[in-house]
This record gives C-alpha cells, structure tokens and sequence, in this order.
C-alpha cells in the first residue's frame, strides 16, 4: 500500500480509549506517515509503544508536536488550557490542531487564543466510547457508523476542515458540522445528563444500603448492595456500567458544560415531578401516554440505525 498518507507527522496528545482508538484507525488506515504520542505517564507511553499505535512516544508534549501537520488534543477537557499554552511555540504554521473532548465551548475558550496565527483550530467530538479507559482500551472499529461533530469557527479555513472531515470518515464516521454551543446543548440532553443520573441513581442506591442496614430494626424496607446486585435487571446494570465511567473525564465534561447542564436538568427535574405526582395520584393514563411517547423515540432511532446513518451505542459520549 503506497497510498500517501493524509498527514506526513501527527501528534496525539492523550493516548486513553479515545486517542489509542484513533491512532489505531490512522496505522490500519495508513492516514499518517509518522504518529508522535505523549500521555502524562511513563507507563502509558510505554504501553503505546509496546502495543505500537504510535510511532515515538514523548514525555513533553511541546517536543510531541515539533513538524506535526496534524496535532490531536485527546486528553479529559480540563488539560486543556495547559496542554495548548505548552504546545503553542512549537507548533508549525499551516498545522490543525483538533481535539475529541466531549465539550466543545470551553476546549474553544482554553485552546484558540494560545494557537500562532497560521494555525487552524477544528474543534472535534467523536460521539462514541465505551465505560473503558487507558491505552490498552483502544480499538480501531469504535468510530464506525458513529457521528463525529466538528464545530469549526466560521471563518476557519475550509480546507482543514476538509482534511479532519477526511481522517474521522475514514475512521467510519458520519461527520456532521455545527455550532459548537449547540453541540453543547445536545449533548448535555443525550449524554451529560444521563450519565449524570446515572451516577446519581447508583449512587442513591449505595447511600440507601447503608442507611437501611442501620435501621433494620425499625421494619423500614431493607435493600441491600448484594439484593440490588443480584436482581439488578437491564435497567439498573445499564446504569452501573455507565456509571462506571472515568471520573476525571466526567468530573471535567461536568465542570465545562455548566450552563447547558444546569438548564436541561432544571427541565428534566419539573418533568420528573410530574411523573412523581403521576404515581401519587395513580394517574395511569399519563404514565402509560409517556411510556407510549417514548417508546416511538426508541423505535426511530432504531430505525435510523437500521437506515445505516446511526448506530445506538452502548455508551455515546
Ligand atoms: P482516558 O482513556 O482516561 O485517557 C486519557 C489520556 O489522557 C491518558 O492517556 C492520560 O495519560 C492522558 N492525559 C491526562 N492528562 C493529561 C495531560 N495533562 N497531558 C497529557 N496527557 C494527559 O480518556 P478518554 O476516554 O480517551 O477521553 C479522552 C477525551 O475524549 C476526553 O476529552 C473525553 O471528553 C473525550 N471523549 C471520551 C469518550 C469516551 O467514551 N471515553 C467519548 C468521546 C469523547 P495517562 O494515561 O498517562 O494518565
């Protein structure tokens, strides 16, 4: 395969589940001629190389991005700001520099007033991932017939726009372009908010557990770790397996997308209480009108999926 490679030097920065995963698309693919690692471990970066998704691994992420044409931010979104101010004077003009962070106005906020004039910010979010992190958690098909969003500034130049669009449909994904405070908004509805009920509700669980245990003699209902772990159905192992994701990228995702958070769970928090005084007043026809309503939205996005533009996901963050 003597293809030419869609960037001769890329730099990852950040080799976790999301990073190894595109690094392993860009070596099966033969998108880049050479792929430059830095992690903030020794040991991830021993690991990489081991496994060999990256070429040279880097323990300074300025020494990471010299002569790359391509450099990919895929660290949680809280490293940021540092991570562009110490790669800035390195970077080569004409270079894109693009990330995966699962909030796209802050990554905008920290990593475009540090970039040199010559270089292209094109803001990125591949909405895909599974509850595993860490360089050994990687796998090049996990971008296929999932969507990556791009949330470019208008007056980005097209023709990085283009050359990211062309690296993420080569991963296999459907590449959609929008407004990076509309991502936000979305995602914080699709993804944010259930995982943060998601840990909530495991949460709830544990805190009732222990509380139970210590007033067993009052005849209260007792509920006990092992009796949620043992008739735990879909529903609630759902829960635990999302609610197992790594806390430093969702402590950051939560922390950075604040405003949309907030909002949309102020809304999901009046649309509970309604459900709250449907049980109360044993309002049957509402429960069951909602579960009716929501069970056409399950049906429509299995059947997006089955049109091939989609694919439900375990975990789409
Ligand atoms: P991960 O598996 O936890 O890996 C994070 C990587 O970033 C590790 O290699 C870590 O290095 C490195 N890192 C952390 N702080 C760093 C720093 N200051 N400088 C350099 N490297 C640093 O995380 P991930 O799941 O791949 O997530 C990475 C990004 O992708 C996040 O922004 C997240 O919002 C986004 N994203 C995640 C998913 C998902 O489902 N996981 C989906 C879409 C987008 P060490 O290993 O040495 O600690």
């Amino acid at each position: 395969m003597n293809k030419q490679p869609l960037f001769e030097k890329v730099a990852v920065i950040g080799l976790g589940l999301i990073g190894s995963s595109l690094c392993h698309v860009m070596k099966s693919e033969g998108l880049a001629g050479h792929i430059a690692g830095n992690a903030r471990s020794q040991a991830t970066l021993d690991t990489a190389l081991g496994i060999g998704f990256i070429d040279s691994a880097h323990v300074q992420p300025s020494d990471a991005v010299i002569d790359a044409d391509l450099i990919v931010l895929a660290a949680p979104v809280g490293a940021n700001a540092a991570l562009a101010a110490a790669i800035a004077p390195g970077l080569k003009t004409g270079a894109i520099v693009t990330d995966v962070g699962s909030v796209k106005c802050a990554v905008i906020r920290d990593v475009q007033p540090h970039l040199p004039a010559g270089v292209h910010l094109v803001p990125g979010h591949p909405v895909a991932g599974t509850e595993h992190s860490g360089p050994e958690s990687g796998f090049a098909e996990l971008f296929q017939k999932r969507f990556c969003i791009l949330t470019p500034a208008d007056n980005t130049e097209q023709q990085a726009v283009e050359k990211v669009t062309q690296l993420w449909q080569a991963a296999g994904s459907v590449v959609e372009v929008m407004d990076a405070e509309h991502h936000d908004r979305v995602l914080a509805i699709t993804s944010h908010l259930p995982h943060l009920i998601a840990y909530t509700i495991v949460g709830t669980a544990s805190d009732l557990e222990g509380q139970l245990r210590e007033k067993q003699a009052g005849g209260e209902i007792e509920v006990k770790t092992a009796d949620v772990i043992k008739f735990s159905a879909g529903g609630f192992r759902d829960f635990t397996r999302i609610a197992s994701s790594d806390p430093v990228m969702w402590r950051d995702i939560f922390l950075n997308n604040k405003d949309a958070v907030i909002e949309l769970l102020g809304r999901f928090i009046e649309d509970l209480t309604a459900m709250q005084r449907a049980v109360r007043w044993e309002d049957g026809d509402a429960l069951e009108e909602k579960f009716r309503q929501t069970r056409e939205i399950r049906r429509s996005i299995i059947e997006m999926g089955q049109a091939g533009s989609f694919k439900p996901t375990e975990t789409e963050d």
